[in-house]
């Protein structure tokens, strides 16, 4: 495809590849992610306008009454998931199922966008 290989940030707190991609947390303490973050992929360099929950509910979760860890919003549709944190990882699940690659998290305070095939994590 002649594509540019991408770097993967593969800093503490976080391992590579799809099955444990999404960290169920936030970027490690004192990990600046404005000066030390590589290059960013194609997907998070397009985001522009950070999509936020609707409701800060698993809309999956909530049919079947499980619970959940933490949440993310897919920044390709707007919906939000619970994290890989969760039993039920429906975040990672869509991703992978839709094809969305971006979600962001949408726990309050936290203010950072994530790509699950790159492994590639930004704040804004
Ligand atoms: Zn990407
Ligand atoms: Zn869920
Ligand atoms: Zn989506």
């Amino acid at each position: 495809m002649g594509q540019t290989q991408l770097r993967q940030w593969s800093g503490p707190g976080l391992v590579q590849g799809w099955s444990r991609a999404d960290p169920g947390l936030t970027p490690p303490v004192g990990y600046d992610l404005g000066v030390t973050s590589p290059t960013p992929c194609v997907h998070l360099s397009a985001i522009t306008t950070v999509k936020h929950p609707k409701k800060l509910v698993c809309e999956e979760c909530i049919k079947t009454g499980a619970s959940w860890v933490h949440l993310r919003t897919c920044q390709e549709c707007g919906t939000t998931r619970c994290c890989d944190s969760s039993p039920n990882r429906h975040a990672s699940k869509h991703a992978k199922a839709s094809g969305h690659p971006v979600i962001a998290s949408a726990e309050p305070g936290e203010r950072w966008i994530y790509c699950y095939p790159d492994d590639a994590i930004a704040e804004y």
